[in-house]
């Protein structure tokens, strides 16, 4: 059973229909991280079932950031963020993936080395290109994903099929 504070926090992500490009139905969380019992809650329900099997959260660019840093901040670990091609001064590894037009490209430093246990966050999963390079883009630095997370997952996208356990806090 969820809690009423979760309950209250999927009521206020908000589904903008064609943004950013006609026929995709936006999930906005920033009424959701507005809130601050919300937000509570929803970082909580992300580490629950990993708390204390990791040593790093890796945030996906952009809106990964704005839960990697409190999910890190609540569990007590640091922070690793997987930044868009070009943003990092010394990316240590790179992984390209495909994007329904086009390619795209994430990239971290090497404060994930050898053995870190990580925890992957991200806002929303969709299709999973994203996730599973992020996933990709770890190993490439010898790290270990203990764990994947996100606020919301959109099933009928079918991510899961290719990113494998996932957790997720709403589904949409
Ligand atoms: P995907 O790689 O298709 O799983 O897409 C996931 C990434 O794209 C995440 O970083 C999300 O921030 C973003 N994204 C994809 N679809 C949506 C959506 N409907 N609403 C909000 N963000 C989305």
């Amino acid at each position: 059973m969820p809690s009423d504070a979760l309950i209250r926090a999927e009521s206020l992500i908000r589904t903008i229909p064609d943004y950013p490009e006609p026929g995709v139905l936006f999930r906005d969380i920033t009424p959701l991280l507005a809130d601050a019992t919300a937000l509570r809650a929803v970082i909580h329900a992300m580490i629950a079932p990993f708390e204390g099997d990791f040593d790093v959260v890796a945030g996906i660019e952009a809106r990964g950031f704005l839960l990697a840093g409190a999910v890190a901040m609540e569990a007590g670990v640091g922070l690793v963020p997987i930044r868009k091609a070009g943003k990092l001064p010394r990316p240590a590894a790179s992984v390209s993936y495909a994007l329904e037009y086009g390619t795209a490209t994430i990239e971290a430093h090497d404060d994930i080395v050898d053995g870190t246990r990580v925890l992957l966050v991200d806002d929303v999963l969709a299709t999973g290109g994203t996730l599973v390079a992020g996933h990709e883009l770890v190993a490439a630095l010898g790290g270990d994903v203990v764990g994947t997370a996100v606020l919301m997952e959109l099933p009928a996208l079918g991510g899961r099929a290719i990113v494998g356990d996932v957790h997720s806090v709403f589904l949409g």
